[in-house]
């Protein structure tokens, strides 16, 4: 008799967007003529650069003619890409990465969920809450996290609270944990912490032997001067830190599938006998095992990115977005609705107003404005009393949201 693996029967259900799509589906039900716009999900709804369209094109003719075509790539990416990240993403922030520290991957996700594997089942993991439920679920997968309790909390998992109290600020755990997942700029707060706030999760990793899995798929988003675009802008990450980023949100990758992972060589975990061990070649092992590479089209797409005509046509996307998240932020607060992120990140994270509970105001917003959010509580214990907007939809939906809000909203 073949057992399951009992680890995946602990998730609760997909219910955050499973629920949403439920009480869509009811209320389109009740109200066919309803013209209802969704700022819930995270995706991007801007088509692909030229610029990457051209590469990829020329790409798809290489692999037409036998004098240029490729077979299996490296498992850790072309040097084409792997070169241009480490001049244009790094040694341009004066941030040294060698080329063997690059791992180009299918997707940020499948890389935070996957990385807990290089760590022991004893590890103990803290994560900012509310939080992006990958580096949960995976752990929970692998057994990491004790029991669920009533509360929504995993008894194994250390919550980092972030809430408008402490400014989305992480404070540092009580005792002690061997792995912290920090995403900055965050999904879904869209906050994002100072050189010097991020440098105290750094020296406590330094101290206490931990290590950061820092998420950066928010990049290129960020404004701000004193925001880092990278955890190794602060002196010392290179020990304690790997970072993962993604081209989806940055490029509207999310359909094409690209993003890396950086793991410095001298990031290490020990063995039960204290013997240290570098997570750098333990991943190129695990991903040479379960990983067969990202596309030789898809990472010439990707390398446009970095071409003159690739950046300018980003930093469109990126404006873009950033507008329609303005739109969002000044709109709302106009109408007095407490609104944070959306500066530095496209989303827009905000108070429910009156004291409302997220999925409360998840079903007043779609019901008096047809708008589908994102109930904060759905990310995880704090996000309770919050409501995530993203700023990935039309110029036309967020301008008619925001004036639905003003207009059909009963505050
Ligand atoms: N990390 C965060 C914080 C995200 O919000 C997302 C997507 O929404 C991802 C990773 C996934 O990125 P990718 O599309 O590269 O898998």
């Amino acid at each position: 008799m073949a057992r399951v693996n009992e680890n995946h029967l602990k998730l609760p259900g997909n219910y955050l967007f499973a629920e949403i799509g439920k009480r869509v589906a009811a209320y389109k039900s009740a109200n066919p003529e309803a013209n209802v716009i969704r700022l819930g999900i995270g995706d991007v709804t801007k088509p692909l650069p030229q610029a990457c369209i051209e590469a990829m094109h020329k790409a798809v003719d290489d692999m037409g003619r036998e004098e240029t075509f490729k077979g299996y790539p490296e498992y850790e990416g072309y040097d084409f890409l792997i070169n241009k990240i480490i001049e244009v993403d790094y040694k341009a922030r004066g941030i040294n990465i060698e080329r063997d520290e690059v791992f180009v991957s299918d997707g940020a996700k499948s890389d935070t969920a996957n990385i807990q594997e290089l760590f022991g089942l004893d590890c103990t993991i803290a994560v900012t809450d509310p939080v992006y439920p990958v580096y949960v679920d995976s752990n929970v997968m692998a057994g990491r996290t004790g029991v669920y309790g009533q509360d929504g909390r995993w008894s194994s998992i250390t919550y980092l609270p972030c809430t408008a109290e402490n400014g989305f600020v992480p404070e540092l755990p009580k005792s002690r944990v061997d792995l912290i997942y920090l995403c900055f700029p965050n999904n879904p707060t869209g906050m994002t912490l100072t050189k010097d706030q991020l440098k105290v999760w750094v020296d406590y990793a330094r101290q206490n032997n931990s290590i950061i899995l820092f998420d950066s798929a928010y990049e290129a988003f960020i404004h701000e001067n004193n925001v880092p675009h990278s955890i190794y802008e602060v002196e010392g990450a290179k020990e304690v830190a790997i970072e993962f980023r993604s081209f989806s949100k940055t490029a509207g990758f999310t359909g094409t599938r690209c993003a890396y992972t950086i793991i410095p060589k001298e990031v290490k975990a020990y063995s039960s006998t204290g013997e240290a061990f570098g997570l750098n070649r333990l991943w190129y092992r695990r991903q040479a095992t379960k990983f067969n590479g990202v596309s030789y089209i898809v990472q010439r797409g990707a390398e446009a990115v970095y071409s003159p005509e690739g950046q300018k046509q980003v930093k469109e996307l990126v404006d873009f977005y950033m507008t329609n998240a303005a739109i969002i932020r000044e709109g709302l607060k106009a109408i007095g609705i407490e609104v944070y992120g959306g500066i530095n990140a496209p989303y827009i994270w905000l108070k429910a107003p009156n004291g409302m509970d997220s999925w409360s105001f998840f079903d007043k917003l779609l019901n008096e404005a047809n708008i589908v959010g994102t109930p904060g509580a759905g990310f995880g214990p704090s996000g309770q009393g919050y409501f995530r907007l993203t700023a990935f939809g039309s110029r036309k939906n967020t301008e008619e949201a925001v004036e639905r809000f003003k207009t059909r909203l009963k505050l």
